[in-house]
C-alpha cells in the first residue's frame, strides 16, 4: 500500500467550534479520519485574553452564537470532549487524538510586540493568556506538557496581521523554554526558525474544511503521545510534508 509508513502523518494545530473553528470535534476526527491518512491530531482551541477586542467583535457580529475561545470555566468540558472523540477516533480510524490549547495573546493599540501564541500540547488544566509569555511558557512545563511557538515570524499571506513575533523576537531569552517552533503554518513557511536550527514542526491551523490541505509534520515514531514527545523534542526524522488532494493515492 503506498503510504506515509514508517512516518506518521500529523497536525498538531486544529481548532473546533469551542473557539473559532467551523467544526465540532465530532467533524473534525471524521474529516481526517476518512482520508486514511492522518496518524495524530491535536485539538488546540484558543484560550484568549480577557480584553481580546477582536474576539468582542466577533462575538458582537454573531449575535453572541460563536464562543471564538474556550473559557476556564468549561475547560474540563471541552478536555472531555477531546477524550471521548479521541477514543472514537482511535477506534474507528486508529487517528491519535492529542489534548491542546493555543495560549492566545491579540494585543493592538502598539503593544503588538508582546504579542505570543503558544500551543500547550498534552495539556491538563486551564492556562490564562492573561500573562506573559515566559509564565504561560513555564506553567506549560509545570504541567509536563508540549509547547510549541506558532507562527513566530511574519505571515505573508494574511492581509491583515496581528504579528506573532514575541517569542521569535525574545529567543535569546526564551528558546530555552520553547520545545518546538513552527516552520510552517498553513501554507507560510517560516525559514528563520531553520537559521538557529531550532526543533521544528507544521501545522495547518485548521479552521474549516479547505485547510486540510496544507502543510503538515511527518514523524518517525510510535504511534503514542511519549514517542510522538521523544520525537518532536529530538527533531530527528522529522519531515515537512504539503498535504494534497490525493496524496500518495495507489495508481
Ligand atoms: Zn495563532
Ligand atoms: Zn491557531
Amino acid at each position: 500500500m503506498p503510504g506515509y509508513g514508517p512516518f506518521l502523518l500529523c497536525d498538531f494545530h486544529v481548532h473546533t467550534r469551542w473557539s473559532d473553528g467551523r467544526l465540532t470535534i465530532r467533524d473534525v476526527v471524521d474529516l481526517y479520519g476518512q482520508t486514511g491518512k492522518f496518524d495524530v491530531i491535536a485539538i488546540t482551541d484558543h484560550i484568549l485574553m480577557k480584553k481580546d477586542l477582536l474576539a468582542r467583535l466577533g462575538r458582537l457580529a454573531t449575535l453572541g452564537t460563536r464562543a471564538f475561545g474556550v473559557q476556564a470555566w468549561c475547560f474540563d468540558d471541552y478536555l472531555d470532549d477531546i477524550r471521548e472523540e479521541g477514543e472514537r477516533a482511535m477506534r474507528k480510524y486508529g487517528l491519535l487524538v492529542i489534548p491542546g490549547a493555543e495560549v492566545t495573546q491579540n494585543h493592538i493599540n502598539g503593544k503588538g510586540k508582546r504579542n505570543a501564541h503558544i500551543i500547550a500540547l498534552d495539556i491538563k488544566r486551564y492556562i490564562s493568556a492573561d500573562q506573559p509569555a515566559v509564565d504561560i511558557l513555564r506553567e506549560i512545563r509545570r504541567q509536563d506538557a508540549l509547547s510549541i511557538a506558532c507562527h513566530p515570524h511574519h505571515r505573508t499571506t494574511r492581509r491583515i496581521e496581528i504579528s506573532t513575533c514575541h517569542l521569535w523576537d525574545n529567543r535569546s531569552d526564551l528558546s530555552h523554554l520553547v520545545d518546538v517552533w513552527e516552520a510552517a503554518n498553513r501554507d507560510d513557511l517560516f525559514s528563520v526558525t531553520s537559521v538557529k536550527h531550532f526543533p521544528y514542526v507544521a501545522n495547518s491551523d485548521f479552521h474549516k474544511a479547505k485547510h486540510l490541505y496544507s502543510w503538515k509534520t511527518l514523524i518517525r515514531a510510535e504511534k503514542n503521545w511519549p514517542a510522538i514527545r521523544k520525537a518532536l523534542c529530538d527533531n530527528v526524522d522529522v519531515a515537512i510534508t504539503l498535504f494534497r488532494p490525493g496524496a500518495w493515492q495507489a495508481a
